[in-house]
């Protein structure tokens, strides 16, 4: 696919092109609370909070995670479950296992100082090419280009670049591009004004190309193929998968259980759940993954709710019932630590979104009521 790419040279004149993206983005950007600082630390985490979020579902967890953090040497000294607790909600958690492994090797082997060279930086866990470029171009403005989903977009309308831009030749020319377009001075609020233009103007559907401060300049625009660019392919079709959960109580306290530290919701806490097997009903399932997953007997007695949510391109059915202990000790090829919890004290423990949902359930007034 490389050498069929066609590179399209630059057409536009570059001087011209900051100069209006720049005003622009001076004019018009957002008030975010990442932007009111160039401290390099505050904006690694914004943009390691970022790769996949939206900006309204990270501000209040950058704020918490700032304020419980607000130092590297903070976040190299935090207990990983208590990282994963700031972090539970935003998904993706091997981002925050990433920061805060890389935090305690920037104050094990740089001095507690972010790293300024890329390819030092670039080798700490979960420190890409992107990332590199947004944190010193913003925190240092070095000469840096950045390339995410918003700022590719413009660049291939602008260019008039039809190729896939997540591949191949396409990818390489928009990184010698992105590099080719920077200004000599304020590289960091370039890249960002890129971004952001991508953001509220160059959207994905229905640019708003009237009020576009590079309309002039723009080739897709010219041509009318803008909403023909970026190339998209077929997101993978949806799964359906049915799972079964147990909240076994033993008293007044119930069974959790810790994840391994590799995989998904890698170190997270949750009731024990399993996928229903063909032909298995889900208090089947219940009844079987007990002492599978943990070793212990219980008596299954209700269905206490059924939770619906979505990984990647699985939408997850959940139904969970409730149990009572009757026998056994801890023993689990696959969760690493038990523990047996009152109800109230499961908010200090680190859980994926949907088993923070089975948590605050346990947790309704009714519910207690009806409990034994
Ligand atoms: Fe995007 Fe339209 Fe601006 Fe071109 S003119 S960069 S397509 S918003």
């Amino acid at each position: 696919m490389g050498s069929a790419i066609k590179i399209p040279k630059s057409p536009i004149s570059h001087p011209q092109f900051h100069r209006l993206l720049l005003a622009w983005f001076d004019r018009c950007r957002r008030d975010l609370p990442w932007r009111r600082s160039r401290d390099p630390y505050a904006i690694w985490v914004s943009e390691i909070m970022l790769q996949q979020t939206q900006v309204a579902t990270v501000i209040p967890y950058f704020q918490r995670f700032l304020e419980a953090f607000p130092t590297v040497a903070d976040l190299a000294a935090a207990k990983e479950s208590e990282v994963l607790r700031l972090w539970e909600g935003l998904g993706y958690y091997r981002r925050a296992r990433d920061l805060h492994r890389a935090a305690q090797q920037i104050i094990a082997d740089h001095d507690g100082r972010i790293p300024q060279e890329p390819a030092v930086l670039a080798a700490l866990p979960g420190i890409g090419r992107y990332t590199v470029g947004a944190i010193l171009s913003q925190a240092f403005d070095q000469r840096l280009p950045i390339l995410e989903t918003n700022s590719q977009r413009v660049l291939c309308r602008l260019f008039g670049q039809r190729g896939d831009p997540r591949r191949g030749g396409t990818r390489r020319w928009l990184w010698e591009m992105a590099e080719a377009l920077l200004p000599a001075r304020r590289v960091g609020a370039f890249n960002q004004a890129l971004m952001e233009l991508g953001a509220l103007v160059c959207t994905p559907t229905a640019p708003r190309c009237e009020a576009c401060p590079v309309y002039a300049l723009c080739t897709a625009r010219r041509r009318g193929i803008q909403e023909q660019i970026p190339e998209r392919s077929d997101p993978p079709a949806a799964v359906a998968i049915q799972e079964a959960a147990v909240v076994l109580y033993r008293g007044r306290r119930v069974l959790f259980v810790q994840r391994p530290q590799q995989g998904r919701w890698a170190g997270l806490w949750e009731f024990p759940h399993a996928p229903l097997e063909k032909g298995e009903r889900p208090e089947e399932t219940a009844a079987r993954l007990l002492p599978q997953l943990t070793g212990m007997d219980g008596a299954i007695r209700s269905e206490l709710l059924t939770l619906r949510h979505s990984v990647t391109h699985h939408r997850i059915t959940m139904i969970c019932f409730q149990a009572h202990y009757q026998g056994g000790s801890f023993r689990s090829d696959f969760y690493r630590r038990a523990r047996w919890v009152a109800p109230a004290e499961l908010k200090a423990f680190p859980v994926s979104a949907p088993q923070r949902r089975v948590a605050q359930f346990l947790l309704q007034p009714n519910r207690q009521l009806n409990l034994f």
